[in-house]
Protein backbone atom coordinates (compact mmCIF):
# COMPACT_ATOMS: atom_id res chain seq x y z
CA UNK A 1 0.00 0.00 0.00
CA UNK A 2 0.94 3.13 -1.16
CA UNK A 3 2.14 6.17 2.37
CA UNK A 4 1.10 8.53 1.15
CA UNK A 5 -2.75 8.05 -0.65
CA UNK A 6 -6.05 10.26 -0.46
CA UNK A 7 -7.41 9.83 2.59
CA UNK A 8 -3.63 10.37 4.40
CA UNK A 9 -3.61 13.62 2.42
CA UNK A 10 -7.13 14.50 4.17
CA UNK A 11 -6.10 13.82 7.95
CA UNK A 12 -2.88 15.29 7.64
CA UNK A 13 -5.22 18.42 6.41
CA UNK A 14 -7.59 17.65 9.29
CA UNK A 15 -4.87 17.44 11.67
CA UNK A 16 -3.58 21.24 10.58
CA UNK A 17 -6.76 23.04 10.23
CA UNK A 18 -8.15 21.62 13.56
CA UNK A 19 -4.42 22.67 15.32
CA UNK A 20 -4.77 26.45 13.17
CA UNK A 21 -8.28 26.89 14.43
CA UNK A 22 -7.24 25.59 18.02
CA UNK A 23 -4.54 27.71 18.18
CA UNK A 24 -6.10 30.82 16.67
CA UNK A 25 -8.94 30.86 18.67
CA UNK A 26 -7.17 30.42 21.83
CA UNK A 27 -4.57 33.42 21.37
CA UNK A 28 -7.43 35.39 20.01
CA UNK A 29 -9.32 34.58 23.63
CA UNK A 30 -6.17 35.33 25.60
CA UNK A 31 -5.58 38.80 23.82
CA UNK A 32 -8.85 39.93 24.06
CA UNK A 33 -9.11 38.68 27.72
CA UNK A 34 -5.77 41.08 28.21
CA UNK A 35 -7.03 43.97 26.77
CA UNK A 36 -10.22 44.07 28.46
CA UNK A 37 -8.79 43.87 31.48
CA UNK A 38 -6.19 46.91 30.71
CA UNK A 39 -8.94 48.96 29.81
CA UNK A 40 -10.16 48.59 33.22
CA UNK A 41 -7.38 48.19 35.54
CA UNK A 42 -7.70 51.58 35.87
CA UNK A 43 -11.19 52.09 37.81
CA UNK A 44 -12.59 49.54 40.46
CA UNK A 45 -16.49 48.15 38.83
CA UNK A 46 -19.37 50.77 40.72
CA UNK A 47 -20.50 47.68 42.56
CA UNK A 48 -17.22 46.72 43.61
CA UNK A 49 -16.20 50.32 45.43
CA UNK A 50 -17.10 49.82 48.73
CA UNK A 51 -15.19 46.45 49.02
CA UNK A 52 -11.83 46.06 47.02
CA UNK A 53 -9.72 48.89 46.55
CA UNK A 54 -7.52 50.06 43.40
CA UNK A 55 -4.51 48.72 44.15
CA UNK A 56 -5.84 45.84 44.96
CA UNK A 57 -7.85 45.69 41.57
CA UNK A 58 -4.93 46.90 39.86
CA UNK A 59 -2.86 43.75 41.54
CA UNK A 60 -5.66 41.21 40.22
CA UNK A 61 -5.09 43.05 37.26
CA UNK A 62 -1.34 42.31 37.27
CA UNK A 63 -1.96 38.99 38.56
CA UNK A 64 -4.38 38.06 35.35
CA UNK A 65 -2.07 39.51 32.96
CA UNK A 66 0.94 37.27 34.27
CA UNK A 67 -0.77 34.43 33.45
CA UNK A 68 -2.05 34.93 30.08
CA UNK A 69 1.13 35.68 28.87
CA UNK A 70 2.06 32.63 29.90
CA UNK A 71 -1.02 31.12 28.47
CA UNK A 72 0.23 32.66 25.32
CA UNK A 73 3.60 30.38 25.26
CA UNK A 74 1.66 27.66 26.80
CA UNK A 75 -0.77 27.83 23.52
CA UNK A 76 2.47 27.74 21.53
CA UNK A 77 4.17 25.30 22.89
CA UNK A 78 1.57 23.14 22.84
CA UNK A 79 0.86 23.52 18.95
CA UNK A 80 4.89 22.96 18.31
CA UNK A 81 4.84 19.61 20.54
CA UNK A 82 1.39 18.00 18.99
CA UNK A 83 3.35 18.88 15.40
CA UNK A 84 6.56 17.16 16.62
CA UNK A 85 5.16 13.99 17.94
CA UNK A 86 2.56 13.88 15.16
CA UNK A 87 3.49 15.29 11.17
CA UNK A 88 7.42 16.03 12.51
CA UNK A 89 8.00 12.53 13.42
CA UNK A 90 8.24 12.35 16.96
CA UNK A 91 5.78 9.75 17.97
CA UNK A 92 7.12 7.73 15.07
CA UNK A 93 10.71 7.58 16.10
CA UNK A 94 9.94 7.04 19.74
CA UNK A 95 8.11 3.73 18.62
CA UNK A 96 10.81 2.48 15.79
CA UNK A 97 13.29 3.25 18.92
CA UNK A 98 11.71 1.24 21.51
CA UNK A 99 11.18 -1.45 18.70
CA UNK A 100 14.79 -1.86 18.89
CA UNK A 101 14.79 -3.29 22.03
CA UNK A 102 11.58 -4.67 22.33
CA UNK A 103 9.39 -6.90 20.29
CA UNK A 104 6.25 -5.24 18.63
CA UNK A 105 3.32 -6.45 20.81
CA UNK A 106 1.48 -5.33 24.26
CA UNK A 107 5.06 -4.73 26.48
CA UNK A 108 6.24 -2.41 24.08
CA UNK A 109 3.01 -0.50 23.63
CA UNK A 110 3.12 -0.23 27.01
CA UNK A 111 6.21 1.27 27.55
CA UNK A 112 5.76 3.66 24.53
CA UNK A 113 3.13 5.42 25.87
CA UNK A 114 4.50 5.63 29.78
CA UNK A 115 7.26 7.14 27.51
CA UNK A 116 5.04 9.55 26.06
CA UNK A 117 3.87 10.64 29.14
CA UNK A 118 7.00 11.28 30.65
CA UNK A 119 8.34 13.27 28.07
CA UNK A 120 5.25 15.34 27.85
CA UNK A 121 5.44 15.57 31.88
CA UNK A 122 8.71 16.93 30.88
CA UNK A 123 8.53 19.32 28.63
CA UNK A 124 5.43 21.03 30.42
CA UNK A 125 8.06 21.24 33.61
CA UNK A 126 9.52 24.71 33.16
CA UNK A 127 5.88 26.42 32.88
CA UNK A 128 4.53 24.43 36.08
CA UNK A 129 7.44 25.60 37.50
CA UNK A 130 7.12 29.13 36.46
CA UNK A 131 3.67 29.76 37.07
CA UNK A 132 4.49 28.75 41.10
CA UNK A 133 8.07 30.51 41.46
CA UNK A 134 7.28 32.91 39.85
CA UNK A 135 3.91 34.09 39.39
CA UNK A 136 2.06 32.86 42.76
CA UNK A 137 5.52 33.68 43.96
CA UNK A 138 5.54 37.71 42.88
CA UNK A 139 1.88 37.79 43.72
CA UNK A 140 2.15 36.42 47.34
CA UNK A 141 -0.03 33.33 46.56
CA UNK A 142 3.23 30.98 46.98
CA UNK A 143 3.91 28.89 49.97
CA UNK A 144 5.89 26.18 48.48
CA UNK A 145 9.70 25.44 48.19
CA UNK A 146 11.33 23.86 45.72
CA UNK A 147 12.09 20.70 47.81
CA UNK A 148 8.26 20.83 48.41
CA UNK A 149 7.86 21.08 44.93
CA UNK A 150 10.28 18.53 43.54
CA UNK A 151 8.84 16.27 46.37
CA UNK A 152 5.37 16.43 44.73
CA UNK A 153 6.64 15.93 41.34
CA UNK A 154 7.87 12.51 42.30
CA UNK A 155 5.01 11.33 44.37
CA UNK A 156 2.36 12.09 41.83
CA UNK A 157 4.99 10.47 39.55
CA UNK A 158 4.96 7.08 41.26
CA UNK A 159 1.21 7.58 42.18
CA UNK A 160 0.79 8.08 38.46
CA UNK A 161 2.39 4.99 37.43
CA UNK A 162 1.12 2.65 40.58
CA UNK A 163 -2.14 3.77 39.52
CA UNK A 164 -2.07 4.07 35.94
CA UNK A 165 0.37 1.12 34.48
CA UNK A 166 -2.58 -1.49 35.47
CA UNK A 167 -5.55 0.07 33.86
CA UNK A 168 -3.58 1.00 30.82
CA UNK A 169 -2.39 -2.88 30.66
CA UNK A 170 -6.18 -3.66 30.59
CA UNK A 171 -6.88 -1.03 28.27
CA UNK A 172 -4.42 -2.06 25.89
CA UNK A 173 -5.35 -5.88 26.76
CA UNK A 174 -8.97 -5.13 25.73
CA UNK A 175 -7.86 -3.41 22.56
CA UNK A 176 -5.96 -6.57 21.37
CA UNK A 177 -7.82 -9.34 22.62
CA UNK A 178 -11.30 -7.59 23.29
CA UNK A 179 -12.95 -8.29 19.64
CA UNK A 180 -15.27 -5.60 18.21
CA UNK A 181 -16.55 -4.06 21.13
CA UNK A 182 -13.27 -3.79 22.63
CA UNK A 183 -14.46 -0.23 23.39
CA UNK A 184 -17.22 -1.48 25.39
CA UNK A 185 -15.32 -3.69 28.03
CA UNK A 186 -12.72 -0.99 28.15
CA UNK A 187 -15.57 1.96 28.43
CA UNK A 188 -16.81 -0.85 31.76
CA UNK A 189 -13.31 -1.24 32.81
CA UNK A 190 -12.65 2.77 33.05
CA UNK A 191 -15.91 3.25 34.71
CA UNK A 192 -15.11 0.75 37.81
CA UNK A 193 -11.37 2.12 37.73
CA UNK A 194 -12.61 5.85 38.32
CA UNK A 195 -14.72 4.88 40.82
CA UNK A 196 -11.93 2.96 42.28
CA UNK A 197 -9.68 6.01 42.16
CA UNK A 198 -12.45 8.32 44.11
CA UNK A 199 -13.07 5.71 46.84
CA UNK A 200 -9.41 5.61 47.86
CA UNK A 201 -8.76 9.53 47.31
CA UNK A 202 -9.83 10.93 50.30
CA UNK A 203 -8.12 8.28 52.75
CA UNK A 204 -4.65 7.02 50.58
CA UNK A 205 -4.14 10.04 47.87
CA UNK A 206 -4.95 13.37 49.61
CA UNK A 207 -2.76 12.45 52.94
CA UNK A 208 0.02 11.56 50.57
CA UNK A 209 0.27 15.78 49.74
CA UNK A 210 -1.78 16.93 52.52
CA UNK A 211 -2.15 16.68 56.70
CA UNK A 212 -5.58 16.41 57.68
CA UNK A 213 -6.61 17.13 61.41
CA UNK A 214 -9.44 17.36 63.03
CA UNK A 215 -11.14 20.79 63.44
CA UNK A 216 -11.17 22.01 66.64
CA UNK A 217 -13.75 24.72 66.42
CA UNK A 218 -17.01 23.32 68.30
CA UNK A 219 -18.91 26.19 67.34
CA UNK A 220 -18.32 25.97 63.60
CA UNK A 221 -18.76 22.09 63.93
CA UNK A 222 -22.08 22.81 65.45
CA UNK A 223 -23.26 25.09 63.17
CA UNK A 224 -22.25 23.17 60.14
CA UNK A 225 -23.76 20.08 61.33
CA UNK A 226 -27.23 21.84 62.15
CA UNK A 227 -26.56 23.25 58.33
CA UNK A 228 -25.87 19.69 56.99
CA UNK A 229 -28.98 18.19 58.91
CA UNK A 230 -31.23 20.98 57.84
CA UNK A 231 -30.13 20.20 53.95
CA UNK A 232 -30.62 15.97 54.81
CA UNK A 233 -26.87 15.25 55.36
CA UNK A 234 -24.45 14.04 58.17
CA UNK A 235 -21.38 15.22 58.69
CA UNK A 236 -18.70 12.11 58.70
CA UNK A 237 -16.00 14.36 60.42
CA UNK A 238 -14.70 17.82 60.27
CA UNK A 239 -11.00 18.38 59.12
CA UNK A 240 -8.33 20.96 58.15
CA UNK A 241 -6.50 20.42 55.38
CA UNK A 242 -2.76 22.07 55.86
CA UNK A 243 -3.68 24.30 51.96
CA UNK A 244 -1.34 26.91 53.27
CA UNK A 245 1.54 24.39 52.60
CA UNK A 246 1.54 25.15 49.36
CA UNK A 247 -0.73 28.31 48.32
CA UNK A 248 -2.91 30.74 49.76
CA UNK A 249 -5.26 30.56 47.88
CA UNK A 250 -8.46 28.65 49.56
CA UNK A 251 -11.58 26.15 49.32
CA UNK A 252 -13.30 23.76 51.15
CA UNK A 253 -14.77 21.11 49.87
CA UNK A 254 -16.70 17.88 51.07
CA UNK A 255 -15.66 14.33 50.21
CA UNK A 256 -17.69 11.01 50.40
CA UNK A 257 -20.29 9.33 48.75
CA UNK A 258 -24.14 9.18 49.66
CA UNK A 259 -25.58 11.14 52.40
CA UNK A 260 -22.97 11.27 55.03
CA UNK A 261 -19.52 13.31 54.42
CA UNK A 262 -16.62 14.28 55.47
CA UNK A 263 -16.35 18.34 55.48
CA UNK A 264 -12.77 19.58 54.74
CA UNK A 265 -11.88 23.12 55.42
CA UNK A 266 -8.50 24.33 53.64
CA UNK A 267 -6.64 26.32 56.77
CA UNK A 268 -6.30 29.43 54.76
CA UNK A 269 -10.20 29.45 54.23
CA UNK A 270 -10.45 29.57 57.77
CA UNK A 271 -8.17 32.44 58.65
CA UNK A 272 -10.00 34.44 55.62
CA UNK A 273 -13.59 34.05 56.46
CA UNK A 274 -16.16 33.93 59.80
CA UNK A 275 -18.33 31.18 60.85
CA UNK A 276 -21.66 32.52 59.12
CA UNK A 277 -19.46 33.00 55.77
CA UNK A 278 -17.78 29.41 55.95
CA UNK A 279 -22.01 28.06 56.56
CA UNK A 280 -22.94 29.92 53.74
CA UNK A 281 -20.06 28.57 51.50
CA UNK A 282 -20.41 25.11 52.62
CA UNK A 283 -24.14 25.50 52.08
CA UNK A 284 -23.17 26.80 48.18
CA UNK A 285 -21.00 23.12 48.16
CA UNK A 286 -24.16 21.74 49.58
CA UNK A 287 -26.08 22.77 46.80
CA UNK A 288 -24.25 21.00 44.39
CA UNK A 289 -24.89 17.55 45.95
CA UNK A 290 -28.78 18.55 46.30
CA UNK A 291 -29.08 19.48 42.90
CA UNK A 292 -26.85 15.95 41.73
CA UNK A 293 -24.26 18.28 39.96
CA UNK A 294 -21.62 15.70 40.71
CA UNK A 295 -23.78 13.21 40.22
CA UNK A 296 -24.50 14.44 36.89
CA UNK A 297 -20.97 15.78 35.86
CA UNK A 298 -19.64 12.63 36.42
CA UNK A 299 -22.75 10.37 34.32
CA UNK A 300 -21.75 12.98 31.21
CA UNK A 301 -18.42 12.43 31.86
CA UNK A 302 -19.08 8.30 31.71
CA UNK A 303 -20.99 9.30 28.61
CA UNK A 304 -18.14 11.12 26.83
CA UNK A 305 -15.87 8.18 27.78
CA UNK A 306 -18.14 5.92 25.80
CA UNK A 307 -18.30 8.00 22.97
CA UNK A 308 -14.59 8.73 22.96
CA UNK A 309 -13.72 4.67 23.04
CA UNK A 310 -16.17 4.01 20.57
CA UNK A 311 -14.58 6.77 18.18
CA UNK A 312 -11.15 5.44 18.96
CA UNK A 313 -12.60 1.63 18.21
CA UNK A 314 -13.65 2.86 14.95
CA UNK A 315 -10.37 5.13 14.29
CA UNK A 316 -7.34 2.44 15.80
CA UNK A 317 -8.67 0.64 12.58
CA UNK A 318 -8.08 2.99 9.96
CA UNK A 319 -4.94 3.22 8.30
CA UNK A 320 -5.02 7.21 7.55
CA UNK A 321 -5.42 7.94 11.14
CA UNK A 322 -1.90 6.83 11.76
CA UNK A 323 -0.31 7.53 8.04
CA UNK A 324 -2.07 10.97 8.12
CA UNK A 325 -0.64 11.64 11.86
CA UNK A 326 2.91 10.88 11.00
CA UNK A 327 3.39 7.51 11.73
CA UNK A 328 3.92 3.86 10.51
CA UNK A 329 1.42 1.25 12.25
CA UNK A 330 2.32 -2.43 12.23
CA UNK A 331 -1.80 -2.97 11.36
CA UNK A 332 -0.42 -6.95 10.38
CA UNK A 333 0.43 -7.42 13.89
CA UNK A 334 -1.54 -8.04 17.26
CA UNK A 335 -1.00 -5.64 19.65
CA UNK A 336 1.29 -3.51 17.99
CA UNK A 337 -0.53 -0.52 17.31
CA UNK A 338 -2.77 0.05 20.17
CA UNK A 339 -0.54 2.15 22.69
CA UNK A 340 -0.25 4.50 18.81
CA UNK A 341 -3.99 4.95 18.49
CA UNK A 342 -4.41 5.81 21.96
CA UNK A 343 -1.38 8.55 22.18
CA UNK A 344 -2.74 9.78 18.41
CA UNK A 345 -5.97 10.46 20.19
CA UNK A 346 -5.42 11.58 23.02
CA UNK A 347 -2.88 14.29 21.11
CA UNK A 348 -5.94 15.12 18.79
CA UNK A 349 -9.03 14.76 20.81
CA UNK A 350 -8.73 18.13 22.52
CA UNK A 351 -8.64 20.18 19.26
CA UNK A 352 -12.07 19.32 18.66
CA UNK A 353 -12.89 19.22 22.04
CA UNK A 354 -11.95 22.85 22.66
CA UNK A 355 -15.04 24.07 20.77
CA UNK A 356 -17.43 22.75 23.08
CA UNK A 357 -15.91 24.51 26.05
CA UNK A 358 -18.76 27.12 25.51
CA UNK A 359 -21.44 24.36 26.04
CA UNK A 360 -19.41 22.62 28.90
CA UNK A 361 -18.88 26.43 30.75
CA UNK A 362 -22.64 27.44 30.43
CA UNK A 363 -23.47 24.43 32.03
CA UNK A 364 -21.12 24.97 34.78
CA UNK A 365 -21.97 28.58 35.50
CA UNK A 366 -25.45 27.87 35.74
CA UNK A 367 -24.89 25.23 38.36
CA UNK A 368 -22.99 27.76 40.73
CA UNK A 369 -25.95 29.95 40.20
CA UNK A 370 -28.03 27.54 41.38
CA UNK A 371 -25.93 25.99 44.31
CA UNK A 372 -25.78 29.93 45.04
CA UNK A 373 -29.26 30.37 44.98
CA UNK A 374 -29.45 26.64 47.42
CA UNK A 375 -26.96 28.24 49.61
CA UNK A 376 -29.53 31.86 50.26
CA UNK A 377 -31.85 29.68 50.96
CA UNK A 378 -30.42 27.50 53.82
CA UNK A 379 -27.79 30.36 55.12
CA UNK A 380 -27.41 33.68 55.30
CA UNK A 381 -27.82 35.62 52.26
CA UNK A 382 -25.15 38.28 53.05
CA UNK A 383 -22.99 35.93 54.66
CA UNK A 384 -22.59 34.54 50.72
CA UNK A 385 -22.21 37.93 49.50
CA UNK A 386 -19.39 38.82 51.90
CA UNK A 387 -17.54 35.15 51.47
CA UNK A 388 -17.51 35.71 47.71
CA UNK A 389 -16.50 39.36 47.99
CA UNK A 390 -13.32 38.01 50.50
CA UNK A 391 -12.73 35.72 48.13
CA UNK A 392 -12.90 36.99 44.84
CA UNK A 393 -10.41 39.56 46.41
CA UNK A 394 -8.19 37.67 48.54
CA UNK A 395 -7.57 35.35 45.00
CA UNK A 396 -6.69 38.26 42.94
CA UNK A 397 -9.54 37.68 40.65
CA UNK A 398 -10.21 39.84 37.73
CA UNK A 399 -13.40 41.61 38.48
CA UNK A 400 -13.98 42.55 34.79
CA UNK A 401 -13.51 39.79 32.88
CA UNK A 402 -13.69 39.50 29.16
CA UNK A 403 -17.53 38.45 27.85
CA UNK A 404 -15.81 35.83 25.00
CA UNK A 405 -13.26 34.85 27.57
CA UNK A 406 -15.74 34.29 30.25
CA UNK A 407 -17.89 32.26 27.60
CA UNK A 408 -15.00 29.66 26.88
CA UNK A 409 -13.02 29.58 30.23
CA UNK A 410 -15.12 30.48 32.84
CA UNK A 411 -16.63 27.60 34.96
CA UNK A 412 -17.44 30.06 37.61
CA UNK A 413 -19.66 33.02 36.65
CA UNK A 414 -17.73 36.64 37.21
CA UNK A 415 -17.91 37.98 40.55
CA UNK A 416 -20.35 41.02 39.07
CA UNK A 417 -22.61 39.09 38.12
CA UNK A 418 -23.03 36.30 41.31
CA UNK A 419 -23.25 39.22 43.59
CA UNK A 420 -26.22 41.14 41.58
CA UNK A 421 -27.80 37.56 41.24
CA UNK A 422 -27.35 37.18 44.66
CA UNK A 423 -29.12 41.01 45.36
CA UNK A 424 -31.75 40.45 42.85
CA UNK A 425 -33.46 37.25 44.12
ZN1 LIG B 1 -19.71 25.95 43.22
Amino acid sequence: MPLISDPTWVATLALSALLLANSLVRWWLAGRQMRHIARHADQVPADFADSVGLPEHRKAARYAMSKLRLSLLDIALDAVVLLGWTLLGGLDALNQALMQWLDPGLSQQMVLVVAFMLIGGLIHLPLGWYETFRIEQQFGFNRSTLALWLSDLLKGLVLGLVLGVPILWVVLSLMTAGGDVWWLWAWAALVAYQWFVMWIAPNVIMPLFNRFTPLQDEALKARVSALMARAGFTAKGFFVMDGSRRSAHSNAFFTGFGASKRVVFFDTLLQQLDEGEMEAVLAHELGHFKHRHVLKMMLRGFVATLLGLAALGWLSGQTWFYTGLGVTPMLGTEGANQGLALILFMLVLPLPMFFLNPMRSTLSRRQEFEADAYAAQHARRADLRTALLKLYRDNASTLTPDPWYVAFYYSHPPAGQRLARLADA
